[in-house]
């Protein structure tokens, strides 16, 4: 007759069972930093005039639950670059981005954030992601805010597929 261990049942059901549990409260984990996105506003020229009118009343950013501007790396989460960066400003921009605790994500808003746009010379940048990681590109110049919000919903889709299990989360 087969015997049954009541203990290795309940051994071989927690394993089986451990990644849903982490599925959900991957899901939950998620949802709350979809929704509650804390963005550092790093503007240096025209594409950061977009970026006021994306937060302000007629697009209303805080639709997307985006609305807690932060001045300090410190209290944000989402890095959005809005504007053209010169040499002389990648060294801050880098200690603005180190500054920021994971998990972050970074949002290239326009053509000279994502690649110099224009300026093909010796003082600009040509492209952040020279200097940071960059999670979105919102190309266009400048872009319409339009198109950085769906910068910010692309965001969102991202952090759905992240897990508490990934490397970044455990500081590796
Ligand atoms: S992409 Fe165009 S609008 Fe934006 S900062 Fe550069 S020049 Fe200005």
């Amino acid at each position: 007759m087969e015997e049954r261990s009541t203990e290795l049942g309940l051994e071989s059901s927690r394993i089986l069972h451990a990644p849903r549990v982490a599925n959900v409260v991957d899901a939950i984990i998620n949802w709350c930093r979809e929704y509650s996105l804390w963005p550092y506003a790093f503007g240096t020229a025209c594409c950061a005039i977009e970026f006021m009118a994306v937060a302000a009343s007629h697009y209303d950013i805080s639709r997307f639950g985006a609305e807690v501007i932060r001045f300090s790396p410190r209290q944000a989460d989402l890095l959005i670059v809005s504007g053209t960066i010169s040499e002389k400003m990648a060294p801050i921009l880098r200690k603005i981005y180190d500054q920021i605790c994971e998990p972050k994500w970074v949002i290239a808003h326009g053509a000279c954030a994502c690649s110099g746009g224009i300026y093909d010379n010796y003082c600009t940048v040509q492209g952040i992601d020279t200097i940071i990681p960059v999670d979105v590109y919102v190309p266009g110049c400048p872009p319409t805010p339009e198109a950085l919000l769906d910068g910010l919903i692309k965001i969102q889709k991202i952090i759905e597929g992240e897990s508490i299990r990934d490397p970044k989360y455990r500081g590796a």
